[in-house]
């Protein structure tokens, strides 16, 4: 087994560096190296222009055209960005003589040190190596960490940094001091800088230093999970499920969703699929108030989004009524998840200009619809429902005027591997459905974009239609 790399975060302030070469490679190692305040030596027989300007203005030195070993007397770190392999080589060897670190570019083995990709948020920064051999792959997880890390770090950062004699002073216990840190981190503190509101992350950090450290308040983030598909949950989803201490969801939440979530975050399901036993609401509400008031960070996952037929309304209500600071994070509703992946534009020239979201999970849902108007025309109908509901849907548009060749599409398990399309008119929808043993979750799309899935569709196999039924065959062979 090869030897793991010891990181290192070097202080190179007013140190000594030779880079040598003058090269656009040269010109992004001085740069970061200048960043680091570090007092950059140039060795090259000719300068980018940039290069040439900086000495110019005296933020480098440019001593000397050849490699000579002397150039290291007084260096720190040796940086080779030159690609003359044999000069590398030599300069190498110089440095290791001198028992001086050399970093020799794109080559990890005449390197002692090598340089990480880094993402930096003020005063933090994250380092990734992938041991010198395989550098993109240091690069491609950077810019995922760069996705993850938005500039509040920084901000954070820069103000425990600031607040530090204070905090210690208050909390002498380390004990104390590490559940401050954490429930001032689990609390609205980072969110607040995320948002630029530093006067309110201020306010709310001298709160939580006069605060007794085991009791400061919880707080609730009713998150969407969306249909599914891991990825297409928000970043702000991803750090709430990552900071959560409890996590409440609803069953329709995907595991591929959970296994998001921070490891030790407690997961409770809590049902609520629209049919089957589930809790029931007061009993939710019950539990995101016994943790909250607990001091912890209750994210409470729903499928889709919370304010698309996810009660998530009902819930901030409740919050609001009993004093518990909540905020929400968007998540995307399984209409517009599920007409994504089936290839169906919602609206469409010449075919919607509006898009109704429609529930009918239940008999009482139904009968509160306003049936007319969802037969009307140029428009796209989105049905959220049970399986069970298909007959009464098809019955109660039939009878308020909707052709019965108006096209449907039904998609199971939208943007999930299982996923599956029906296709077909509004006539023969339940049959269909029925056909095919469609189960929940599945969504219903009426009007004439569905027809589109049968060109546009890009995720799955084709949709099924009723020609190409395969009980149809079974069917008659029975008969
Ligand atoms: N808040 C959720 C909807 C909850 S109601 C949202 O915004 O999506 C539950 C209904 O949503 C299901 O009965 C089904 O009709 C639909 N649904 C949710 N996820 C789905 C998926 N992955 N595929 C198809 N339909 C889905």
């Amino acid at each position: 087994m090869t030897a793991a790399l010891f990181p290192l975060f070097a202080d190179l302030r007013d140190r000594p560096v030779l880079v040598l070469g003058g090269g656009m490679v040269a010109r992004r190692k001085v740069e970061a190296l200048l960043h680091a305040q570090a007092r950059v030596r140039i060795c090259a027989r000719a300068l980018v222009p940039e290069l040439a300007d900086w000495c110019e203005a005296g933020r480098l030195d440019h001593v000397a055209r050849d490699f000579r070993p002397e150039l290291l007397d007084e260096a720190w770190l040796l940086v080779a960005a030159t690609d003359d392999v044999e000069l590398n080589r030599t300069a190498a060897a110089a440095a290791a003589q001198r028992h001086i670190f050399a970093n020799v570019v794109d080559d990890a083995g005449l390197s002692s040190v090598q340089v990480p990709a880094t993402v930096e948020r003020g005063p933090v920064q994250v380092a990734i190596s992938s041991g010198g051999g395989a550098p993109m792959v240091a690069r491609h997880l950077r810019r995922r960490i760069e996705r993850l890390l938005d500039g509040s770090w920084g901000a954070l950062a820069e103000l425990l940094t600031a607040q530090r004699a204070r905090i210690r002073a208050r909390f002498p216990q380390m004990d104390a001091r590490r559940r401050f840190f954490e429930r001032l981190l689990a609390g609205p503190l980072p969110r607040l800088l995320r948002r630029g509101l530093h006067e309110e992350a201020a306010a709310r950090f001298e709160q939580a230093l006069a605060q007794s450290p085991t009791r400061a308040g919880g707080h609730v983030t009713l998150v969407g999970a969306g249909p599914g598909d891991a990825g297409l949950l928000t970043l702000h989803a991803l750090r709430a499920l990552d900071e959560a201490d409890v996590i409440l969801h609803d069953r329709l939440v995907s595991a591929e969703v959970l296994r998001m979530a921070r490891r030790d975050a407690e997961r409770i399901e809590v049902g609520k699929t629209g049919h089957g036993p589930s809790m029931r609401q007061d009993d939710i509400h019950a539990l995101m108030l016994e943790h909250a008031r607990a001091g912890r960070h209750v994210v409470r996952l729903k499928g889709g989004d919370p304010f698309v037929f996810g009660r998530g309304g009902e819930e901030l209500q409740f919050l609001r009524g009993h004093g518990i600071a909540y905020e929400v994070v968007p998540g995307i509703t399984a209409a517009v998840a599920c007409a994504a992946y089936a290839g169906i534009p919602l609206t469409h020239r010449g075919h919607a200009q509006s898009l109704q979201l429609v529930t009918a999970h239940g008999p009482l849902d139904e009968d509160a619809l306003d049936w007319p108007a969802l037969a009307g025309r140029r428009q796209t109908l989105a049905f959220y429902m049970g399986v069970a509901a298909l007959p009464a849907v098809r019955e109660r548009l039939l009878a308020a005027g909707m052709a019965a060749d108006m096209p449907f599409a039904l998609i199971e398990n939208g943007s999930r591997a299982e996923q599956r399309v029906l296709r077909g008119t509004l006539a023969g929808l339940p049959d269909l459905a029925a056909a095919h043993d469609v189960r929940s979750p599945a969504l219903l799309i009426i009007g004439t974009v569905a027809a589109l899935a049968d060109s546009l569709h890009w995720c799955g196999s084709t949709p099924l239609h009723a020609s190409r039924l395969p009980a149809n065959d079974a069917i008659a062979q029975a008969a």
